[in-house]
Order: C-alpha cells, then sequence, then structure tokens
C-alpha cells in the first residue's frame, strides 16, 4: 500500500504551497490534507518558538489521525521590531486574523524607519512526527527587507511587503510560484525534511 502522509495546516495558500514542495520530493507517497480526515479540535499555537508550535500541531495531528504528521510553525522576524511579529506573525494586528490588517499595521509600525534598517527574514520550522519513529524538526530562513507599500497579488501574508534578498526587485507576492519556492524559508525547509521523511517511512 502506499504510504500516506497528512499535512496539518488550515491555512489553504501556505497549505498549497507545501504540497506543492512536498510532492516533488515524496512521488511515491499520498499527501493528504485536513479535508481528507475527521474534524478534530486542533491545538492553541502557545509555544515561544516556531519549533515548539510545528511540533504540537504534528503531534496533534498524529494523536488524531494516527497518519504520519508534517505540520509547519512560519513567520516574518522584523529586525527594527526586535524580531517581531515572530510567532505572532498570522494574529499581530488582533482577531480576526486578516492579513491586510497586519500588513497596514506592520507598515505603520515602521514608517519612520530607513531602507538601511529595515532588514526582515521569513522563518519556517517544520515538524514530522510517526508512530514508533523519530520526530524530526527541520528549519528554513529567507533574507530580505520590508518595502514602504504593499505590491503584488500572488503568496499570502506579508509576500506583499517583503522583498528577498535572492530576488530582489519585486516583493514575493510578484514571484511565479517556482520562484517563490526555489527560495523560500518553506521551500528550503521542506526539501531538507522530504528525502527524510521519505527514508524514515521506508524504514518504518
Ligand atoms: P502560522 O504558521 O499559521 O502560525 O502563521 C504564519 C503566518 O506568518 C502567516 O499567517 C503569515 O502572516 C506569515 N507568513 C508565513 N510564511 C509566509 C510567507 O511565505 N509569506 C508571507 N507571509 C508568511
Amino acid at each position: 500500500m502506499t504510504p500516506r502522509v497528512f499535512l496539518a495546516s488550515r491555512n489553504a495558500k501556505k497549505l498549497a504551497e507545501m504540497e506543492r514542495i512536498l510532492r516533488e520530493h515524496l512521488t511515491s507517497v499520498d499527501v493528504l490534507g485536513l479535508d481528507d480526515v475527521p474534524a478534530y479540535d486542533e491545538p492553541v499555537e502557545d509555544q515561544p518558538t516556531f519549533e515548539g508550535n510545528a511540533l504540537l500541531k504534528a503531534r496533534a495531528g498524529l494523536a488524531a489521525t494516527g497518519l504520519p504528521s508534517i505540520a509547519d510553525d512560519s513567520g516574518l522576524c522584523v529586525d527594527a521590531l526586535n524580531g517581531m511579529p515572530g510567532v505572532l506573525s498570522a494574529r499581530w494586528s488582533g482577531p480576526p486574523k486578516s492579513d491586510d490588517r497586519n500588513n497596514e499595521l506592520l507598515l505603520a509600525q515602521l514608517a519612520d524607519v530607513p531602507d538601511e534598517r529595515r532588514g526582515a527574514h521569513f522563518t519556517c520550522a517544520v515538524a514530522f512526527c510517526a508512530p514508533g519513529l523519530d520526530e524530526v524538526v527541520v528549519e528554513g530562513r529567507m533574507d530580505g527587507r520590508i518595502i514602504h507599500e504593499t505590491r503584488g497579488s500572488g503568496g499570502f501574508g506579508y509576500d506583499v511587503v517583503f522583498v528577498a534578498d535572492e530576488h530582489p526587485g519585486p516583493t514575493t507576492a510578484e514571484l511565479s510560484v517556482e520562484e517563490k519556492d526555489a527560495i523560500s524559508h518553506r521551500g528550503k525547509a521542506l526539501r531538507e525534511l522530504a528525502p527524510q521523511v521519505a527514508r524514515l517511512l521506508r524504514s518504518g
């Protein structure tokens, strides 16, 4: 039987990125999403680190489904804000979660910050938990800077205000999906994780 892996994420756009990257590297594995499994109580992301939250979500996925589970936790760390919003990225402007309001707030907070101090990076921790196998957590990072306005319509979250060092000029919301996957924190983390998952599933 083809091995199955469950991707524990509610964020449809993030999930699409994860599936796209993983499917390239886990060719003989069925990748399932939240819609493919019975609903369960998802954990509150209350850990102070990306790694802690990713593990929390992957462990909950495994406990609820019994399937090998992968979850990510990611966010934007802005130098001029001492690394914030960090693990609070999704809810930076308070409930209900809104990318538009988060970006508006971030640009307002950085309004007086000059170009040379607008450095930032995205981090993504991805955790893998499976019955009877060691847990794996890896991290990826994409460095760049925050611009002064929003630009582009691709991606999600803070992509409209972020320009990556590896792709200076366009925001990550103006890159093609292939261009973003090639340099993104999520792409880097998942490309490191995928061969380990493939090996662990074969050995399990
Ligand atoms: P969580 O991992 O679901 O807690 O939320 C991550 C949040 O970080 C998202 O809601 C976005 O605000 C932000 N984020 C993470 N990765 C990206 C990305 O690739 N582009 C833009 N924003 C991102």
